[in-house]
């Protein structure tokens, strides 16, 4: 019998982050699990590839804290496999980036000397602020 499972708003804004992000629709992953089969590196990981994908369709943000996201080197052989057309590096790409990116922001704009200001290049400050700020 199918269920229907209605996902909280903290879930579903985190399940269209990720989705934006990494520019898969990862809704349409059905759980077959081909992509942990595929997978050289599951022995190492601490939930499987398609744990990781069920995670994020739920919207389960505890995903970020997981060593799997961090292991998957995008070799690509669960893309090449899963029956959905899905890549899953992009989708562990995304949760490194919502994870390089929280709430961390090493420089501020008011730290900046007007001195600094004057003499920076612009492409310095999208650079920095791009790579430095949460
Ligand atoms: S192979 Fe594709 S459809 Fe199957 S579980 Fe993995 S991501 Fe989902
Ligand atoms: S891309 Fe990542 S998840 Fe997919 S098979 Fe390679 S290491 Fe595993």
């Amino acid at each position: 019998m199918l269920k229907t499972i209605r996902l909280e708003d903290e879930n579903t804004q985190f399940l269209k982050k990720v989705e934006s992000i990494s520019g898969e629709i990862i809704t349409v992953c059905d759980q077959c699990g081909v992509c942990s089969g595929s997978c050289p590196f599951t022995d190492d990981m601490d939930i499987t590839p398609a744990n990781m994908m069920r995670k994020v369709q739920l919207g389960q943000s505890d995903v970020l804290e997981t060593e799997t996201i961090w292991i998957c080197a995008s070799c690509l052989r669960c893309m090449a496999r899963c029956p959905r057309g899905l890549d899953l590096s992009k989708v562990a790409e995304a949760l490194r980036q919502i994870n390089l990116r929280t709430a961390i922001n090493h420089i501020k704009v008011e730290d900046i000397s007007p001195e600094e200001a004057k003499r920076l290049p612009a492409i310095a400050y999208v650079g920095a602020f791009r790579k430095l700020t949460g």
